[in-house]
């Protein structure tokens, strides 16, 4: 799910990420390890690492895995809001069947 995300054109993308929204973190399915989620994350659940404020506890992190450091905003996804977020990765979860 998440190699499909990063091989889509950001350069037009415009906009940019919304601090506290986390849905990228959620809705999505990671495969490789993240700490405290050593067998990735499936969709839906939250990862380890999101706080409570929907901020990634490991941002400048080495640690924080690959796939989250590519990943960038994409208006097509991300939306107008969190809520629209999520339904829209869960229905391209869902059409990637990853
Ligand atoms: S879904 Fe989009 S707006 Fe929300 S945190 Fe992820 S990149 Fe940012
Ligand atoms: S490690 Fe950070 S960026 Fe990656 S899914 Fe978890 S909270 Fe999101």
């Amino acid at each position: 799910m998440m190699q499909h995300l990063i091989a889509s054109d950001m350069s037009a993308s415009g906009g940019e990420c919304r601090p506290g929204c986390g849905a990228c973190c959620i809705a999505p399915s990671i495969t490789s390890s993240i700490p405290g989620m050593p067998d990735g994350k499936p969709a839906g659940v939250r990862c380890a690492n999101l706080d409570a404020d929907n901020l990634c506890q490991l941002f400048g992190d080495p640690r924080r895995p690959t796939v989250c450091r590519r990943f960038d905003y994409d208006p097509a996804l991300c939306g107008d809001d969190r809520d629209q977020a999520i339904a829209r990765l869960a229905e391209w979860e869902a059409a990637t069947g990853q």
